[in-house]
């Protein structure tokens, strides 16, 4: 699913440069459950990004489901995301306005898919919340908005779920039924990667990779 040999990142800030991430080799085969470890500032999001087409790495390569990423077309690329990824980020990222299911909707209106209102409340479902469709995000609990930023990576059908510091914003308890949920998704044929340092969430991992400093170790 995931091959990625030498990838680095490199920041600008001013006049110098920031090594965020270094010479990363890592596989991830169809099916797997990767955790990546590292404290705050050791490259997590970056590689997320990086493995989600969200940003470009300054050196290496990345293959994705076979096939070059950093070879295709800006908009070939973004296809390739659409078609084979679905991201959760740590603050939710909903959108305010919209109701828990039109926020679910959003990505199969970019993907021009038919029938988005039954596939958004099917997937509403999976994540247990047929109950809160018409709720806004500031009218749902963290472990709520949560389910509904999952719900929203898996409307697409993703094969591949990239999930930075998921249970970053939740209490122990609304962090282990997330993660239960992470587990049934991955059950269900889903290769997930998951950035944290939740050890509830590590331990439910197949595989947990570390990043110290921008560099990957087998933990
Ligand atoms: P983590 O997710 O593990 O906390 P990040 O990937 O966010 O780590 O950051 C890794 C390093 O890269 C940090 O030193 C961070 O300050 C730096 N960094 C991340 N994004 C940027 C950016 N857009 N511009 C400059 N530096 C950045
Ligand atoms: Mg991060």
């Amino acid at each position: 699913m995931i091959r990625a040999q030498g990838l680095g990142r490199d920041f600008r800030r001013g006049p110098e440069t920031v090594h965020a991430l270094a010479a990363v080799d890592l596989e991830v085969a169809e099916g797997e459950f990767v955790a990546v470890a590292g404290r705050s500032g050791s490259g997590k999001s970056t590689l997320l990004h990086l493995l989600g087409c969200l940003d470009r790495p300054t050196a290496g390569q990345l293959f994705l489901d076979g096939q070059d990423a950093l070879r295709l077309t800006e908009r070939q690329r973004v296809g390739l995301r659409r078609r084979l990824v679905g991201f959760v980020f740590q603050s939710f990222h909903l959108i305010e306005h919209l109701t828990a299911v039109e926020n679910v909707v959003v990505p199969l209106r970019y993907a021009g898919t038919a029938d988005r209102r039954r596939r958004a409340e099917e997937a509403l479902a999976r994540v247990g919340l047929s109950a809160r469709l018409h709720h806004l995000p500031a009218e749902l609990s963290g472990g709520e908005a949560q389910r509904v930023s999952v719900a929203r990576a898996l409307v697409g059908r993703p094969r591949l779920l990239l999930a930075d510091e998921p249970t970053g914003e939740l209490d122990s308890m609304t962090a282990d039924e997330l993660g239960g949920l992470l587990g049934e998704v991955h059950r269900g044929g889903t290769t997930i990667v998951v950035a944290s340092h939740d050890e509830a969430l590590l331990a439910r991992a197949g595989r947990v990779v570390k990043l110290s400093d921008g560099r990957l170790a087998q933990a």
